[in-house]
């Protein structure tokens, strides 16, 4: 089974006898030792897969994981095996401990934008600017488990301080609608675990051994939930690449990688040396880029398929000329090659630039998916229609019943709702409880009370049926019942009206197939949609172009990959250019670049239109920084900075940090 490994992945796979670090550049085949281990343990140890949990970064990653293992592992042996990211994680944990947590089973997970409706109505503002500033502080805030009373010694800004002054009535608001934000579903695991030793016990019998990949992107919480899980036993690999570091933007940590050594002495620390994803030209340019930064660790990587063809670097006059040059290219490459659109990838900094490309590629007949982009799940269609499945789910959801109660409208107005609310708060309630207590008589007007009590009974009703019944039929019996496309209808143009109901219906389909395929109601599916990012929609296309951010494109691989709109301002991007971040861009075009296995196009265009104007632009820095396997098709050619250059840099700047210059 581990025949086909190299030694040192056969050694990873084999290790058992305390922590193990995976430390190795793109391609070595770090996620491939997490699968063959998973394997290794089952069927060569005796260890019960029910046993074993792999955390992936994204969900398709948890997907395509549990498929490579179920190869691996025929015959049921993978059967309870535990594969999914650190939230999924988290889920699954505040779910069955959710007495200890204060929630009910049933709590809600609001996402970003539900978030920012709180936040805006906590700060009394709905200055956009405001509201995401103090979010993003009490994320972090939460990321690095820090409490509102550390929160408020630790502001340093006007935001910050405004954020530490509203963090406790975020948490107190959103515990009252039974409800979680995403940084919750790690925060809370960990402040159980530390709280209650029994519940940590049963969870560390439970998950005995722990597989992390991409663990360099892991943040100070998540890693504590490592650290507790595997206790003093130690019993995990996590594999990492400190190059691909990219969401330190969202609260990850490098450092992490380093603590590991330090709070895990006996760590044994493996390095994977052959790429074995792409030729050596797009390897060397890779090496020679990534050599610009500071490494905190050092490492080689080679590969033994050839040199490969020259990196193709294009230069289009404008955006719309830079996406039909892509898309033409992509389709004669294929004709050329025989092919197919799934060898091919088209990877950006940011999910705006994918508009031009995809009407390209439409324009093209090619047909393409897309992953990353704005969530299908924030469309307003999309989260009409989950409001009744939240509410169905935890009563106490109130943003949910406020939307699902006036969508479509019923007669039910601002003024009843505010009677209603005024009761609640009394009461110390709910909205939908507060509805059918004695007292809401006293407060809201009979008639408009009536309404809403048949609103409320009807909800009761779906959601004994959902429990019982499948969740294709529940989900068509709801908008049939609520009338939902005729409201479209009434209230869109025809054209934006069939287009929305059109998105509902593939909701419903997936929703529908993805209930069908896991074997759970729709209260269970509804639960957990707040986790599925536009990344799980874009599985259904293997005859399709990948269309993908660059974050998004982390540990995949395509034959062929175009890196697009390659610019100063893109990437690196302005803003890391003001704020001298430009090393974890670097790290972000290090990751596109080695997603190619066979080819890699660069393009970026000469000018492009900024809000009205249309700007000159200069092409990206880091296409100099590549070295001198590029070929140039128009524009002008960037000065190389030779492999020599760089790799005296970066042992100048080792010396400076005290780290070992790389060969
Ligand atoms: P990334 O850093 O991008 O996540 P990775 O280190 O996780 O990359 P994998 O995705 O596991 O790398 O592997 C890269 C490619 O190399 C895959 O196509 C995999 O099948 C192949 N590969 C890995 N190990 C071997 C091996 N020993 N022999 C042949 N092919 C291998
Ligand atoms: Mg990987």
């Amino acid at each position: 089974m581990l025949s086909h490994l190299n030694p040192p992945q056969r050694e990873a796979a084999k290790y058992l006898d305390g922590p193990c670090l995976v430390l190795a550049g793109a391609g070595s085949g770090k996620t491939g030792v997490i699968t063959h281990k998973i394997a290794y343990m089952v069927r060569e140890c005796g260890m019960e897969a029910r046993n074993i949990a792999a955390i992936t970064f994204t969900n398709k990653a948890a997907r395509e994981m549990e498929e490579r293992v179920g190869k691996l592992l025929e015959g049921g042996l993978a059967k309870g095996l535990t594969v999914c990211t650190f939230h999924a994680l988290g889920v699954r944990i505040v779910r069955q401990e959710a007495k200890f947590a204060g929630l009910k089973p049933q709590f809600s997970i609001l996402d970003t934008s539900d978030i920012m409706q709180i936040v805006a109505e906590i700060a009394g503002t709905n200055d956009k600017s405001v509201v995401k500033g103090v979010q993003w502080a009490i994320s972090a805030w939460k990321n690095a488990m820090i409490t509102p009373s550390e929160a408020v010694k630790l502001a340093d800004d006007e935001t910050k301080a405004l954020a530490a002054s509203l963090y406790p009535a975020y948490e107190k608001t959103l515990r009252a609608y039974q409800a979680v934000d995403f940084d919750d579903l790690i925060a809370l695991p960990v402040k159980l675990f530390d709280e209650h030793a029994e519940v940590l016990e049963r969870w560390q019998n439970k998950l005995r051994y722990l597989l992390v990949d991409e663990y360099q992107d892991t943040n100070g919480a998540q890693y504590k939930l490592l650290r507790q899980l595997t206790g003093v036993r130690g019993a995990f690999t996590a594999v990492g690449d400190d190059d691909q570091a990219i969401y330190a933007w969202r609260g990850a940590d490098v450092e992490n990688l380093r603590s590991l050594q330090t709070d895990f002495p006996k760590l044994k620390v493996i390095k994977l040396e052959q790429n074995y994803r792409s030729s050596n030209r797009i390897l060397n340019a890779a090496n020679t880029l990534i050599a610009n930064n500071t490494k905190l660790f050092e490492k080689k990587l080679w590969s033994d398929h050839g040199m490969g063809d020259a990196i193709s670097i294009v230069a289009a006059p404008s955006a719309e000329q830079e996406a039909e040059l892509v898309a033409m290219k992509i389709s004669s490459h294929r004709f050329e090659n025989r092919g197919s659109y799934g060898d091919y990838a088209i990877l950006y900094r940011g999910n705006h630039q994918a508009r031009l490309f995809e009407q390209q590629l439409r324009n093209h007949k090619i047909p393409y998916v897309i992953s990353g982009g704005q969530s299908f799940f924030d469309r307003a269609e999309i989260k009409d229609v989950m409001s009744y499945l939240r509410l169905m789910l935890n009563g106490d959801d109130d943003l949910a019943f406020i939307r699902a109660i006036t969508t479509p409208r019923r007669g039910i107005g601002a003024a009843t709702l505010e009677s209603l609310g005024t009761y609640a708060a009394q009461r110390g309630s709910s909205l939908f409880t507060a509805l059918f207590e004695e007292g809401a008589t006293e407060h809201v007007v009979a008639r408009q009370l009536e309404g809403m009590r048949e609103f409320g009974n009807f909800i009761n009703k779906l959601e004994y049926r959902a429990q019982r019944e499948s969740a294709a039929v529940v989900l068509e019996d709801l908008l049939r019942a609520i009338g939902y496309e005729a409201h479209l209808f009434e209230t869109c143009e025809q054209r934006e009206a069939e287009s929305k109901w059109s998105n509902v219906r593939d909701f419903v389909d997936w929703l529908s197939r993805k209930g069908e395929a896991d074997s759970k109601n729709l209260l269970e599916l509804a639960q957990t949609v707040a986790l599925i990012s536009m990344l799980d929609k874009g599985e259904e296309g293997h005859e399709a172009v990948q269309l993908a951010t660059l974050h998004a494109s982390k540990g995949l691989e395509f034959p062929h990959v175009f890196l697009v709109g390659v610019e100063e301002g893109l990437l690196p991007h302005q803003s890391s250019i003001d704020g001298d971040t430009i090393e974890e861009e670097r790290r972000l075009m290090y990751v596109g670049v080695t997603r190619a296995r066979r080819t890699l196009t660069i393009s970026y265009c000469e000018r492009r239109k900024s809000g009205k104007e249309i700007r000159t632009v200069e092409p990206s820095r880091f296409i100099g920084e590549m070295g001198d396997g590029l070929k140039y098709t128009g524009g002008k050619k960037a000065e190389p900075v030779s492999q020599q250059d760089a790799l005296a840099k970066l042992a100048k700047l080792q010396a400076m940090f005290g780290t070992k210059p790389a060969s």
